[in-house]
């Protein structure tokens, strides 16, 4: 043996060692296959009342239910609108703790105003509180993708979500969804971990035919073949089985018409007070030294609507102590709308044939909860519950650190495997 080879033999010992061990190692612990792709996908379909479900008209969202979880129904917060009731799912706060109290409201100390229709209002952050979840989960190393949701078109806390767009009422329930899937196919590292979808044309047939029109459920069919595409996108990229879909509405709707009006003006002075909100529900300003005046014509029992001080707002309706709600609020019954004569004499002033923003207590007001996907049970229905509980929901699946938050996970446990 020449000392070369020698000195090649002593080399190879080790190595032969080391190799045998990195093998055994192996097989003690077996290569994991990689994760499946496990988006969560929040949808809201606006306006969809509880008991839409039952129309016949939304079998991909009966067939989801079925096979997972659905919700007797959810409660909405109070008031019953839009945006309140969008940022109050996705912050876990009520209206009175997020800051969005109404559609429209103002800010008391700068005299500004918050306008939801109005971009160049709702694009300031300072309106916005809390953390949405989208914010949350980018702010934790995770990527969120909103194809609209109130909300996500701001700069909250000065993070956006790393895809989105501004709010176009005019892209079609399909154009979204196919967008949607255009981010579900982008590479791993910046695929989206949350998404939301948005869908209106169900609150635009109520508002403008009222719940029980056939337009109503023209929507309703449209917004579930949307509702399908997704669910075939899903199951061609072959993640049908993995994604999570949790499916919302913001509130119901009720009927209303130009015959069911409480006009302020046969109740109060006008020049005692300013109005700054009316419709379902007004909210109400007294001049300085006009307040017992209007106290003793508003804060007393009217037979189509009940007006409170701000600061004795019934407990259960989580509302009154944020600077932004006006010093007096009145909610009409349900079906009525609160209105001055000076709107109802402008020639073209409008009434809808429905409408919500309703107590959170009306059965009218009552919104859609269903959830699918490999976190949720099959086939499991559980009680009422409030929307606040959704966002501990939603960070629970997404593994990510709750902002403090008005919910709790416990309602809606159960559902979850
Ligand atoms: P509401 O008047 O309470 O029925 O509000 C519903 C309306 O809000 C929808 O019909 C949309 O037109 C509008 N909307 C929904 N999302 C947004 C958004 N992100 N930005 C602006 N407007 C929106
Ligand atoms: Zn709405
Ligand atoms: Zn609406």
């Amino acid at each position: 043996m020449t000392p070369m080879q020698t000195t090649r033999r002593r080399l190879a010992a080790p190595f032969l060692l080391v190799a045998l061990c990195l093998l055994s190692a192996c097989m003690r612990a077996p290569v994991q296959p990689a994760r499946p792709y496990s988006p969560l996908i929040l949808i809201s379909i606006d306006g969809y009342r509880a008991d839409y479900l039952k129309r016949g008209l939304s079998p991909t969202l009966a067939d989801l239910a079925k096979t997972g979880v659905r919700a007797t129904a959810m409660k909405p917060s109070f008031p019953t609108l839009t945006f309140p009731n969008h940022y109050a799912i996705v912050t876990g706060l009520y209206p009175d703790h997020n800051g969005i109290v109404n559609n429209r409201f103002l800010d008391p100390a700068t005299g500004e105003k918050f306008v939801y229709t109005d971009r160049q209002t709702t694009d300031d952050p300072h309106w916005w509180g809390g953390e949405p979840v989208w914010v949350g989960v980018e702010r934790q190393g995770k990527h969120a993708a909103t194809m609209f949701w109130p909300g996500s078109d701001v700069a909250i806390d000065g993070v956006r979500p790393e895809h989105w767009l501004p709010y176009n009422g005019k892209m079609s329930p399909d154009a979204r969804v196919d967008q949607a899937l255009q981010w579900l196919d982008l590479p791993p590292g910046q695929r989206p971990d949350f998404l939301t979808l948005y869908f209106e044309q169900v609150d635009h047939a109520g508002h403008g035919y009222g719940p029980d029109s056939t337009q109503v459920d023209a929507a309703l069919r449209e917004v579930d073949a949307a509702l399908g595409r997704l669910v075939a996108g899903l199951k061609q990229r072959g993640i049908q089985d993995h994604a999570n879909i949790v499916i919302v509405s913001d509130h119901g709707m009720t009927a209303t018409s130009e015959s069911r009006m409480v006009v302020l003006d046969k109740l109060v002075d006008m020049r005692d007070l300013t109005v700054i909100n009316a419709g379902v529900v007004a909210g109400l300003a007294p001049k300085p030294g006009h307040e017992e005046q209007v106290a003793r014509a508003l804060l007393v029992p009217h037979e189509h609507m009940r007006c409170w001080d701000k600061a004795k707002i019934p407990e259960r309706l989580h509302y009154g102590s944020n600077p932004r709600i006006p010093p007096i609020v009145c909610v009409a019954n349900d079906g009525w709308l609160i209105e001055t004569q000076s709107y109802l004499d402008r020639p073209n002033h409008h009434i809808s044939l429905g409408e919500h923003g309703y107590d959170n207590n009306d059965p009218a007001m009552r919104a859609l909860f269903v959830a699918h996907g490999p976190a949720f049970k099959r086939g499991y229905v559980i009680p009422e519950f409030d929307n606040v509980d959704v966002y501990p929901l939603l960070t629970h699946i997404l593994d990510i650190k709750p902002a403090p938050n008005d919910g709790s996970i416990g309602p809606v446990a159960a559902a979850l495997r």
